[in-house]
């Protein structure tokens, strides 16, 4: 039977970061796939961005945190020394009778993100000429957001998990465990393969609550919820068009320019169980209404829709450490939409957990609190 000090169990950006971080510490690290190939369920399915304003506190404090990753990512990890994020900007746009949510949100956003401003419908209708300025009552804009390479991110984890002796296999479900004579993990995976390990860090995305009962692990209530996205072809699409949200619950949806065409998304949030998740029709059907409404894009038909899963726990922050009742079995899961943005940090400080130290010094600057992302809140 294989032996290793850490066994991490799924391949999405979260294991795979996480587990070059460890191996980096000098862990031994093997990582389980279930699939055949790694960032096949959420983190190939991605919008690809780095948003500021995005989330709630601890994903904002965890994402300024991770920004410099991707303006000059690591050299042993990136050889090229390209960067991983290009320059975009964010307009949040507020339809009428919701400024004044827009304005409270700016207040909670700014600490961060000092750049954030409210500005004028006809600023944002300058900035992106398809917006109609009679929609916007207010708008918000992050001047500074960026658009992510989210294979070079993981790529660079894969290559640096490799480079430090970490082991992955996919094909790899794990499907069992007990606890061996000496305390440690013995963990069955599918064909009949076993492992010994003295951790084992659950990033098992929306499967994070099975996962864990496998391992006598309390659920901490993960909820996987669909979002769907869809393309749209358009003559002369800007590259440089600003990404826009709106910020309206009842009727959300987002676009941004992406090679050529439009990118867009219902913003959709329909809980799910864990599967091989397909895009949501009507969904997509409302945001073209939306959108159309609110711009002169003048969608008539759609390319290429997709859809991922994004998997929240109750309070919407990261579920990252030590499970309060199976030792030695550490969360890394509920990365909800901010597995990317926030990845690098977030995996910095679910090492830092694992291995008894501090949370790092970059990270606590920005006001973090631990116990925000500890997975003992919930229990
Ligand atoms: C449409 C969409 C747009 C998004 N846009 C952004 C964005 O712009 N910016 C951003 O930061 N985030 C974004 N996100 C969110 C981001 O993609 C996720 O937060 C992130 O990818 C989650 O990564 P993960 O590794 O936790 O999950 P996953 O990528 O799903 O990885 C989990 C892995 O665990 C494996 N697994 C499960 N059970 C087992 C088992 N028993 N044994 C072995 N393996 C197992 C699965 O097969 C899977 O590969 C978006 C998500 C969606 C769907």
């Amino acid at each position: 039977m294989e032996d290793f000090d850490v066994l991490v169990i799924g391949g999405g950006i979260a294991g795979i970061s996480i587990g070059y971080e460890l191996s980096q510490a000098g862990q031994r690290v093997l990582l389980l796939e279930a699939e055949a190939t790694l960032a096949y369920h959420t983190t190939g399915r991605s919008a690809a961005t780095w948003l500021s304003t995005y989330g709630n506190g601890p994903v904002r404090a965890l994402t300024a945190a991770s920004h410099d990753y991707f303006t000059a990512p690591p050299a042993d990890l990136h050889p090229d020394g390209a960067p991983l994020g290009k320059p975009l900007s964010l307009i949040h746009i507020a339809p009428d009778g919701l400024g004044d949510v827009l304005k409270t949100f700016h207040d909670e956003v700014v600490g961060l993100t000092p750049d954030a401003r409210i500005i004028t419908a006809e600023e944002a209708h300058a900035m992106v000429p398809v917006l109609r300025t009679a929609w916007v009552e207010a708008a918000l804009l992050e001047p500074y957001a960026l658009e992510v390479d989210v294979a070079g991110l993981h790529q660079g984890y894969k290559r640096g998990l490799k480079a430090h002796g970490g082991e992955i296999r996919t094909l790899a479900k794990v499907d069992g465990a007990e606890r061996t004579a000496d305390g440690r993990w013995k963990v069955s995976a599918s064909v009949g393969q076993e492992f010994t390990t003295t951790y084992v860090v659950n990033a098992a995305g929306a499967w994070a609550d099975q996962v864990a009962e496998l391992f006598g692990a309390k659920p901490v209530g993960i909820e996987p919820r669909l979002r769907s996205v869809f393309m749209v072809s358009a003559p002369d699409v800007d590259p440089h068009l600003p990404m826009v949200m709106s910020i309206d619950a009842e009727n959300p949806f987002y676009f941004k320019a992406d090679a050529g065409q439009y990118l867009c998304s219902p913003a959709d949030t329909t809980p799910m169980k864990p599967h091989d998740a397909k895009h949501d029709e009507l969904e997509i059907a409302r945001a073209i209404e939306a959108i159309n409404e609110a711009t002169t894009i003048g969608i008539k038909g759609i390319r290429t829709p997709w859809a991922g899963l994004r998997t929240f726990a109750p309070d919407g922050s990261p579920v990252i450490g030590p499970d309060p009742v199976a030792e030695n079995f550490y969360w890394y899961a509920g990365q909800g939409g901010f597995g990317i943005q926030m990845g690098p940090a977030a995996a910095r400080l679910g090492a830092a957990l694992l291995l008894g130290h501090d949370v790092p010094e970059d990270i606590a600057a920005t006001g973090f609190d631990v116990a925000s992302v500890l997975p003992a809140r919930l229990a």
